[in-house]
């Protein structure tokens, strides 16, 4: 192999770039593949995912794209004695609101069947079909949903949680994984094949009968040569674009997460990961509130929040640690290498995590040391699907717009952008998963509307 020239280079070694070069491997013999990445794999945005999978989603096309990664990571997990840890708990979406005949209907729309052996509905003193989430055993879970109303049965099986609980959905095949370990998996196999990691920043892109890489690599500037270019950068995927003279309908959201040990054991080691669904505004102290609502800069705390705080332990049942996040960041700003950190997101999280886990109050305003707050950007379309396929350059390609999903979707994103790059058979889902479906004026106008467009 020339080390100046590549079949394909993929332009970013996070979890997306390494799964498109992976089913390139895997699944159609490619070998002359570069992944190009000045950092080392894995450590921008998809060293701060959650790690959490679920194929829950309010439309049905994301619902059988991240259907088809958990069936492809199930691959893997067998394949690998499950060095990828996957669990599944599943997730726990919990309200106070008994009547839920609205997200009845959501469920319904976004697993699209009518069949009730699908979702199931536990109504008191008919719950006797319900499996609790004791094992974390992702061979061992039931599939489907169960909406459990049974106040009795909430209170057995997440005894932790706000007793004003009326209605937990326990969506089944949901639960977590190691991304690293999936990308460690992965990169072995790319490099049995002969694909290559190389430390360089791409600068500029020309594009005659090949594409002509300027690159900044360790011994300063460098060049190389490749037929194929797919653009993996993760929040820079619109800046990979712009060098081909394309623009990409994406924005990068800065989100954060808070992990910290939890040594007053408030957590339950076997919770599945709970989201609290309803709104709320933060139980600050009169003083506080008064405080806050002074300051223009802090006024908004003391304003409704919107629902999706989320909770979970992490490093299974032999850990000591938990994960908080909450997505309710809704102002873009340009990729920066350190995404932007909100001091105050720590207290903000464990105060709105205490109204579903009132346990959790025990570290407000005393936060262990041993703890984790860290972030990166939701790079993502308006309508929170991702683009993946080709872009208007003959021969480039993108893998991007993976938002709060890439970790749980980059199995079936490497799939499927190695199956558009190698003219493979294409899923029903690949249109409008990739830039064409922008010209499906119906579609769009229906993503458009959609309240609720599946952010976590
Ligand atoms: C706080 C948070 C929580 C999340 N939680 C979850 C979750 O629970 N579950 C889930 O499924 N997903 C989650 N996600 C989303 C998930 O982390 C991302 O969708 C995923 O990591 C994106 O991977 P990526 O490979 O596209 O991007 P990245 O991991 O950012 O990788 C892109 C790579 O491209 C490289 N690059 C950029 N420009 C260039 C260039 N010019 N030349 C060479 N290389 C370049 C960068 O150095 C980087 O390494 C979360 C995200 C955040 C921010």
């Amino acid at each position: 192999m020339n080390p100046r020239e590549a079949d394909i280079v993929i332009v970013g070694a996070g979890i997306v770039g390494i799964a498109v070069a992976y089913y390139l491997v895997v699944r159609h013999g490619r070998r002359d593949i570069v992944i190009l990445d000045p950092n080392p794999p894995m450590t921008m945005t998809s060293a701060a995912s959650g790690e959490n999978y679920r194929n829950w989603w309010p439309h049905r096309v994301m619902t059988r794209f991240t259907d088809r990664s958990i069936d492809l990571m199930e691959e893997i997990a067998r394949a690998s004695a499950n060095r990828l840890h996957m669990t599944r708990r599943g997730y726990a979406l919990a309200t106070r609101r008994a009547d839920i005949a609205d997200m009845i209907g959501q469920l319904h729309a976004g697993y699209g069947s009518a069949d009730p052996a699908l979702i199931r509905v536990h109504e008191a003193n008919a719950s006797a079909g319900y499996q609790a989430p004791d094992s974390a055993d992702w061979e061992a879970a039931p599939s489907g949903v169960d909406v459990i109303r049974d106040r009795a049965l909430i209170r057995r099986v997440f005894p932790s949680y706000d007793p004003e609980i009326a209605t937990v959905i326990h969506i089944r095949r949901a639960g977590d994984i190691s991304g690293q370990q999936m990308g460690q998996f992965m990169l072995e196999r790319i490099r049995a094949a002969g694909g290559r990691l190389m430390p360089a920043r791409l600068l500029a892109v020309a594009r005659g009968t090949s594409f002509d890489l300027e690159l900044h690599g360790r011994d300063g500037k460098d060049r190389l040569r490749a037929q194929i270019l797919i653009s993996a950068a993760g929040p820079y995927v619109g800046d990979v674009a712009a060098m081909l003279g394309e623009s990409l309908p994406v924005t990068t959201l800065p989100q954060q997460k808070l992990a910290f040990e939890d040594r007053d054991r408030a957590i339950s080691r076997r919770m599945a990961f709970s989201i609290d669904l309803d709104g709320q505004t933060i139980a600050w102290t009169a003083e506080e509130r008064e405080l806050l609502a002074a300051d223009p800069a802090t006024a908004w705390l003391t304003q409704p929040m919107p629902g999706g705080i989320h909770c979970r332990p992490d490093g299974g049942e032999g850990g000591t640690w938990i994960k908080l996040g909450w997505a309710y960041n809704r102002k873009t700003s340009p990729a920066e290498p350190q995404p932007p950190l909100d001091p105050q997101f720590q207290d903000i999280v464990l105060r709105g995590a205490s109204r579903l886990n009132p346990s959790l109050r025990t570290y407000i305003g005393r936060l262990p040391r041993q703890m984790s707050h860290y972030g990166g950007y939701y790079t993502m379309t308006a309508e929170n699907w991702p683009l993946i396929g080709p872009l208007a350059t003959p021969g480039a390609f993108v893998a991007g717009a993976l938002s709060g999903f890439g970790t749980m979707s980059a199995c079936a994103a490497g799939e499927l952008c190695a199956a558009w790059v190698c003219g493979g058979a294409l899923p029903g889902y690949a249109k409008d998963l990739s830039l064409a479906r922008h010209h499906n004026t119906a579609l769009m106008a229906e993503l458009t509307a959609a309240r609720d467009k599946g952010t976590l």
